[in-house]
C-alpha cells in the first residue's frame, strides 16, 4: 500500500492508528517486497504473520502462494482483513500474540515467523517466540533499531548484553538493514531494523546447561562496568585460576566475553559431559527370542550392531491439563539424536525386570518418583529398533531435573498437538516413539 491509499483505507473503515498499539503503517511497497523476498517464503510454507494491520506485508505473502496465517489484536482491522483477502490463502486470527500458543505450529510442515512488530511488546514477543526448541525455521523481523542492534551484536560493542547472548546461544541474528521511520504512517518516534533469525545448525556450538548460562549472563551484565569475576563470585570462588584456564583477562568484564568464552564459563562451572561411549557401549542387555523369553546377554554395541531381540520401556508423564511430556533425545545418542520421545524410555539391563527399569529411567532422566501403570505391550519389530516395550504412563507437574548427557529439551504437547505434529513432520521422532503413540492412543484414548 502507497501513503494515500492508507490514509484513504483508514478514512474509509473509520479507524485512526492506535498508539498504544503500536500501530505504524508500512506505505512503501517497494520495502515491503524486499522484507518479503528476505524471507525466502515458498509455496510450501506456512508463514506467520505478527500484526499484519492493513496487510503491506500480508497481500506479497498471499501472492507468493504460501499460507498465511496472520494474528491482529484490533478487532477493527481484523475485520477489514478478513473482507479484503476473502477466498485467498489467509487465516486471520482475532488475538493477542502474547497469548497465542506456539507449540500449535509444530503441526505445520514448514513455519516461518514475520512481522513488523507492534514496538510497545517486541521484546515480550520476541523472547516467546524466539524460544529454543521452537517450530519455527526462520524469524524476519521489523524491530526497533535499537533492539535490532541488540539482538546483533558483537563483544566490546555497547550493545551486546545478556539478551544478545540469549537470543544467539541457540540462533543466528543477521541484521539486514535500518529502516528510516519515515516508511510509516504515523512515523514512530525512532528508526526500525529488520533482523532474520535462523537456528543454529545442530552441533555448532558446544552443549552448555542453558539455565545455568542464562544466569551467568545476567548476573555478569547487572553491572555492565564492574569485573565480571566479582559479580559472579558466589559462581566461581576461585575466579583467578577460572579466568586464567579459559584464556580470560582477570579483569575482564562481561561485554569483552565471546559467546564460546560463556559457554566455556558455564561448561567449568557446571560441565555438561558426553556419557563415555565405552562405558555405554559395554551396558549388558537382556537378548530375548520373538516370545520375549531372555535368551543370553549382550553389550548395546552387540544388540545394536546385530540387531538383537532385546527390551525396553517407555513412560508418557502426563500434566493436570492432560498434557503429554515429550523429550528431545540429546546430540549424543547412539540412535535418532536430536529427535523427539517418549517423557523417559530406556533399556532393561540385564537381569532387570520392565517395572524396575521404568522408574529407574524415569529417576535417572527426569529425576522424579511418581507411580507408574502399564498401558499396553509392543512386539518386537524393526519400528521398534527390535525392542519388546512396556508403555508406562504416570501424572507429574513439578520441577524436572533432566539429565543433559541424555536429553536436549523438555516440553508438555497436548494429545492432539502431538497428532498433527506426527501427520505434518513425522521425521521429527524417533520411530519407536511413534509406534507407542499409535498403541498409547489405541488403548487409552476414544
Ligand atoms: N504489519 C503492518 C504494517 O507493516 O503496516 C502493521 C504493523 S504495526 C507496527 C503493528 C500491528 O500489530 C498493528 O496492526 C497492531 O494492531 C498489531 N498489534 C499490536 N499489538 C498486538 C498484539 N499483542 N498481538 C497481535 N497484534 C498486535
Amino acid at each position: 500500500m502507497i501513503l494515500s491509499e492508507i490514509s484513504k483505507t483508514l478514512r474509509e473503515i473509520r479507524v485512526s492508528p492506535v498508539k498504544t498499539l503500536g500501530q505504524n503503517f508500512l506505505h512503501d511497497r517497494n520495502l515491503a517486497r524486499w522484507i518479503v523476498d528476505k524471507a525466502q517464503v515458498t509455496p510450501g510454507d506456512y508463514v506467520v504473520e505478527i500484526g499484519p494491520g492493513l496487510g503491506a506485508l500480508t497481500e506479497i505473502l498471499v501472492a507468493s502462494g504460501s499460507r498465511v496465517f496472520a494474528i491482529e489484536k484490533d478487532e477493527r482491522l481484523v475485520k477489514f482483513l478478513r473482507e479484503k483477502f476473502q477466498d485467498q490463502q489467509l487465516e486471520v486470527l482475532h488475538a493477542d500474540a502474547l497469548k497465542f500458543d506456539v507449540r500449535t505450529l509444530y503441526q505445520q510442515p514448514r513455519v516461518k515467523l514475520i512481522g513488523n512488530l507492534p514496538y510497545y511488546v517486541s521484546s515480550q514477543l520476541l523472547i516467546k517466540y524466539v524460544k529454543y526448541p521452537s517450530p519455527i525455521c526462520m524469524w524476519l523481523l521489523m524491530l526497533q533499531k535499537e533492539l535490532a542492534q541488540r539482538l546483533s551484536a558483537v563483544p566490546a560493542n555497547a550493545d551486546y548484553g545478556a539478551l544478545t547472548l540469549q537470543i544467539q546461544l541457540h540462533h543466528r541474528v543477521e541484521y539486514l538493514r535500518t529502516v528510516p521511520a519515515s516508511v510509516f504512517l504515523p512515523r514512530p518516534e525512532v528508526d526500525s531494523a529488520l533482523v532474520r533469525i535462523s537456528p543454529r545448525p545442530a552441533n555448532e556450538l558446544p552443549a552448555v546447561d542453558t539455565e545455568l548460562f542464562n544466569k551467568l549472563v545476567r548476573r555478569g551484565f547487572s553491572q555492565r562496568r564492574k569485573q565480571l569475576g566479582k559479580l559472579i563470585a558466589d559462581f566461581v570462588p576461585n575466579w583467578q585460576r577460572t579466568a586464567e584456564s579459559l584464556g580470560l583477562d582477570r579483569q575482564v568484564r562481561a561485554e569483552a566475553v565471546s559467546l564460546q568464552q560463556w559457554i566455556a564459563l558455564t561448561n567449568y562451572v557446571r560441565p555438561v559431559a558426553a556419557p563415555e561411549r565405552h562405558i555405554v557401549d559395554s551396558e549388558l542387555f537382556p537378548v530375548v527370542d520373538e516370545s520375549d523369553n531372555v535368551l543370553s546377554q549382550a553389550s548395546r554395541s552387540e544388540v545394536h550392531g546385530d540387531n538383537l531381540r532385546h527390551r525396553a520401556v517407555h513412560i508418557l508423564i502426563f500434566n493436570k491439563k492432560g498434557e503429554i511430556l515429550l523429550q528431545k533425545r540429546s546430540r549424543w545418542k547412539d540412535r535418532h539424536p536430536l529427535l523427539w520421545d517418549s517423557s523417559a524410555a530406556g533399556h532393561l539391563s540385564a537381569g532387570e525386570e520392565y517395572d524396575h527399569a521404568a522408574q529407574r529411567e524415569l529417576q535417572e532422566e527426569l529425576g522424579i518418583d511418581v507411580p507408574l501403570e502399564r498401558i499396553a505391550k509392543l512386539p518386537a519389530t524393526n519400528r521398534t529398533d527390535q525392542e519388546f516395550i512396556w508403555v508406562y504412563q504416570g501424572h507429574y507437574d513439578g520441577d524436572l531435573k533432566t539429565d543433559a548427557s541424555e536429553i536436549d529439551a523438555v516440553e508438555f504437547f497436548p494429545a492432539e498437538v502431538i497428532d498433527g505434529w506426527i501427520a505434518a513432520r513425522p521425521e521429527d521422532f524417533a520411530t519407536a516413539f511413534l509406534e507407542c503413540w499409535k498403541t498409547y492412543s489405541k488403548a487409552c484414548r476414544k
